[in-house]
């Protein structure tokens, strides 16, 4: 049959019934079939949102232009060609053009990584399809689709609300009003404004409480979304804290040196005799020398590589900032459920008002049996298990299936254990559900920990099932059911018998049921909330993930410490606490003591407190403002709706991919692919390793840089011709420092990385350390280069020879340096520290090619003015370049030898 919508009616939805609606799409409230979808999706094309524009090409590359450093190139370039230098002018212009280039091309570079994994987080789509619910992802939806909607959803598409329960949207993207607004399903006035729009869900916007049905009416660009996207330019902006810092510094440094330039300009003019254009050169030659014309290029793809291998990890980084930070973790607060444990649950316990039974049987594999004091039980003769079993499995959204001979899920893992239970309690989900079919449900929220079902059996009587937390359960009910029977509820029993489960690390639910009036077909919360009659208690283990085990030891030797917020009772988070490590194995807190505590008094309960149970949204809200306020820099999990505050306010918000609600996800920093809690370890990790290696660059390329400045400004004062000319020093910063200097984003983590605490939040990049080391470089290279440089020049050199050593003497500087900078305190001299990165070896092959060519083209000689030199002077170069690597290695060895003597002498006091 071929599908008659043939284009999209371009309507007034809202002003349409339901029933219009449907129609008028071609559709019906079952949704579409797989045939009619794929025609319409090849027809009306995928539902999402032409790329938002970027800058043309031209325009980006001439951005790179846009920098005082070019600026001052330029001006150089014009003043070279009005003095008639033509040479050093087309060196100079060409260096600026490949800078940009450069510059353009790795950004590009960098940029297309990035998106490339934000797509790895492509949203996903409930949706009826052949008559049954699927989930597919949200690019494959078509007009006339009919889609689910819950909590946490993004809305996939624009779509006519068929049915709603409690539905509010946050429509601030599309409307400014800040609010939720309440949907409904009636038809409105045609003149009705989108933020009027009641029986409407745009696309985009996100659900924050309820459940509904829609039908999408609009797809793609055809959406609002669509039509005001080109007002939104959510772009993901190449630039974070750290970069900006440098980017000031460099503008400060760019000042001074233009100072510095213009005042060695008249000293070496007036002063010094050097005629004007010599001079110019001179200083022009400093400027350039001094700037770190490379850095923010390489810390860039630092950053990039960073994110990549996060990605590979299972972490993708949504905003760039977050991997400077996560270097600087120092809490993580951690759900429990499906992150430190594994999510497999499996019911192993049944409490009845009489007995205790044990279930057997692994995962989600329904094949099992009850017991009783390890002897299988009849199931005949305890009629109050089937009960259980029925409450279990119809006050219940999940199902369970077998796929590929394995057992899996589909929805909430506790209620597809409790699905499972009741098929080893002989039970056929299909059966119960038709023999006693539901009438109204009011869905399980963590704030009110339960989940309550309205049903009706065929004589038309109605009675409520419900199931959730044990206390909460208890505080509904009045009676208990035993044998059958109807009694007054022994209080102290169920406690007993849910403290005695949770002791064992088991997650615990309590079922509960009871009549209902015949006539009305609808439930409220109220209704549930007294009267009710308990039926059991139910035992469900989670074990923890072992990776995570690991992880969280990891993350004690980093300095790290793991916090873990579960909303399960205190007993059982205790246990599984004790389990994993985390905490003293003592002292755990509910939430609901949270709640009275002031301020102060919980910024002391975080300082020694691991362990948080029953914990709702808002406590973790203020959890992580108390780390904060302790001046902890926190990493936060969360999945939900209501957890978004906690995860914008935390410094790394890190969102669940797998379970986590589409609102979590944009509230987040990081989303963590497979949910695991060893990923977030792994991130940190990796976000170490890139601050460690953005410091690195930093450490390789600034000595070179103040070496240049240096070289030129002794030339000067002792009124020497100078030892490099100002296009040798763009040739040492542009090429040789940028290739090299690129080989130390690839460096792999140093062995300490997570053996050493946290680096301080507030921790200058440019530290003492930092400062010292390149200082210490700087003189190493400017004595050496230099003094080559005049001894070559005492034996009779000629100058351009003499400055081809000077060059190749600075270049080799840089290859032995490059190997020291490898590791910041390390020795390099092993193995691993001497070829571990295959980067580092090419870097320093393609530099000494370029070196070669630089020595000896022809063409390079006439563009730098350099000349061939012998293999004797090669010895020289070699010797005098190598010195920098023993004395840094020197240096390191004194630096540990030192630290390790005022470790202990701490230790000691
Ligand atoms: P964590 O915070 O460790 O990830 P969680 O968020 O999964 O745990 P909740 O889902 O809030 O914790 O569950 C809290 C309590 O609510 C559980 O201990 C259980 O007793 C009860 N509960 C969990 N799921 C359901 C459900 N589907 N229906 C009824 N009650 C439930």
């Amino acid at each position: 049959m071929s599908d008659s919508l043939q284009t999209p009616p371009k309507t007034s939805w809202h002003g349409l019934s339901e029933e219009e609606t449907l129609k008028n799409l071609d559709s019906r409230s079952e949704g579409l079939s797989e045939a009619q979808a794929a025609e319409r999706l090849a027809r009306f094309g995928p539902n999402r949102l032409p790329p938002p524009k970027r800058a043309s090409a031209l325009r980006r590359f001439f951005e790179h232009f846009r920098n005082v450093l070019i600026y001052v190139l330029l001006a150089a370039a014009v003043v070279t060609a009005l003095l008639g230098h033509w040479i050093d002018f087309a060196v100079i212009l060409a260096v600026v053009v490949v800078n940009a280039l450069i510059g353009f091309v790795q950004e590009g570079k960098a940029e297309k990584a990035l998106e490339s994994i934000s797509k790895m987080l492509s949203v996903d789509a409930m949706v009826w399809r052949d008559g049954s619910r699927r989930q597919i992802p949200a690019e494959e939806l078509v007009p006339g689709d009919v889609v689910f909607l819950q909590s946490g959803d993004k809305v996939p598409a624009d779509l006519r609300l068929l049915s709603i329960k409690d539905l509010h949207v946050d429509e601030a993207m599309l409307t400014g009003e800040s609010l939720p607004v309440g949907k409904a399903t009636a038809q409105i006035a045609e003149t009705a404004t989108v933020g009027d729009r009641f029986n409407m869900a745009f696309s985009g916007t996100m659900i924050t409480a309820g459940q509904g049905t829609g039908v999408v009416v609009a797809t793609g660009q055809a959406t609002e979304l669509g039509r005001i996207s080109e007002m939104l330019t959510d772009v993901q902006t190449l630039t974070t804290p750290l970069l900006r810092k440098i980017g000031e510094f460099a503008k400060i440094l760019s000042i001074g040196i233009i100072l510095l330039a213009a005042g060695t300009f008249a000293f070496g003019f007036l002063a010094r005799d050097y005629s004007l254009s010599e001079m110019f050169l001179a200083a022009v030659g400093l400027v350039v020398a001094a700037i770190p014309e490379g850095l923010p290029a390489i810390i860039t793809i630092t950053l990039a590589i960073g994110v990549q291998r996060m990605a590979q990890r299972k972490s993708i980084i949504r905003r760039l900032p977050a991997v400077e930070t996560l270097g600087a973790v120092t809490v993580i607060c951690s759900d429990k459920t499906g992150t430190l444990t594994r999510s497999e649950m499996t019911t192993q316990a049944v409490v009845t008002a009489t007995n205790q039974f044990e279930i057997s049987g692994v995962g989600y594999d329904p094949h099992g049996v009850l017991s009783l004091g390890g002897e299988e039980v009849n199931l005949n003769e305890h009629p109050s298990l089937e009960e259980i079993g029925r409450a279990a499995l119809l006050c219940n959204d999940s199902a369970v299936i077998q796929k590929d001979a394995q057992w899996l899920v589909e929805g909430d893992p506790t209620e597809g254990a409790l699905v499972v239970m009741a098929r080893k309690m002989g039970l056929d989900p299909a059966l119960e559900n038709k023999r006693w079919p539901r009438d109204d449900v009011i869905p399980f929220e963590s704030q009110h920990r339960f989940m309550a079902t309205l049903h009706h059996d065929h004589a038309g009587h109605g009675f409520i099932y419900l199931k959730g937390a044990p206390e909460r359960v208890l505080q509904m009910c009045t009676r208990q059911r035993s044998k059958g029977e109807d009694m007054p509820l022994n209080r102290a029993y169920w406690l007993e018998q849910m403290e005695a489960l949770a002791a064992r690390g088991m997650r615990v639910l309590a079922v509960a049921s009871r009549p209902f009036s015949d006539e009305v077909r609808q439930l409220k919360v109220d209704e549930v909330s007294t009267g009710m009659s308990l039926l059991g208690l139910l035992g469900i283990i989670d074990p923890p993930r072992p990776e995570a085990i690991e992880a969280v030891r990891q993350c004690r030797n980093a300095g790290i410490r793991v916090k873990m917020i579960t909303g399960d009772h205190i007993i059982t988070a205790a246990a599984i606490a004790q389990q994993m490590g985390i905490g003293d194995g003592k002292r755990a807190i509910a939430g609901a003591e949270l709640e009275g505590m002031d301020a102060e008094a919980l910024r002391a309960v975080v300082r020694d407190v691991d362990v948080f149970a029953r914990a709702a949204p808002e406590h973790k809200l203020r959890l992580v403002e108390a780390l904060q306020a302790n001046g902890e820099v926190t990493a936060m999990t969360g999945d939900g709706v209501n957890d978004a505050p906690a995860l914008k306010r935390s410094n790394v918000g890190v969102a669940m991919g797998i379970k986590g609600t589409e609102v979590s996800k944009e509230a987040a920093e990081m989303v963590l692919l497979d949910d695991n809690f060893a990923s977030i370890a792994h991130a940190v990790e990796e976000g170490r390793t890139v601050y460690d290696n953005i410091k690195k660059a930093i450490l390789f390329i600034l000595p070179t840089n103040g070496a240049e400045a240096l070289i030129i400004l002794v030339a000067i004062a002792l009124g020497r011709t100078l030892p490099i000319t100002p296009v040798q020093i763009l040739w040492i910063n542009m090429i040789t420092a940028v290739t090299l200097a690129l080989a130390l984003a690839f460096e792999p983590a140093e062995s300490n990385v997570m053996s050493r605490p946290p680096r301080p939040p507030q921790e200058p990049i440019l530290g003492g350390f930092l400062l010292w080391r390149i200082s210490y470089v700087s003189l190493i290279l400017v004595i050496g280069t230099f003094g080559l440089f005049l001894w070559e020049r005492a034996q009779g050199m000629d100058i351009e020879r003499a400055r081809t050593v000077a060059v190749n003497t600075l270049v080799f500087f840089e290859v032995f340096y490059l190997i020291n900078s490898r590791y910041l305190h390390d020795s390099v001299v092993n193995r691993e520290g001497l070829f571990g990165n295959r980067y580092v070896l090419w870097a320093i092959g393609v530099v000494i090619v370029f070196q070669l060519l630089f020595t000896y083209a022809g063409p390079m000689q006439v563009l730098f003015g350099t000349a061939a030199i012998d293999l004797f002077t090669w010895g020289l170069i070699i010797l005098v370049a190598f010195s920098v690597f023993v004395l840094v290695e020197l240096e390191k060895a004194l630096y540990r030898a030192f630290s390790k003597k005022s470790t202990k002498s701490t230790d000691a006091a």
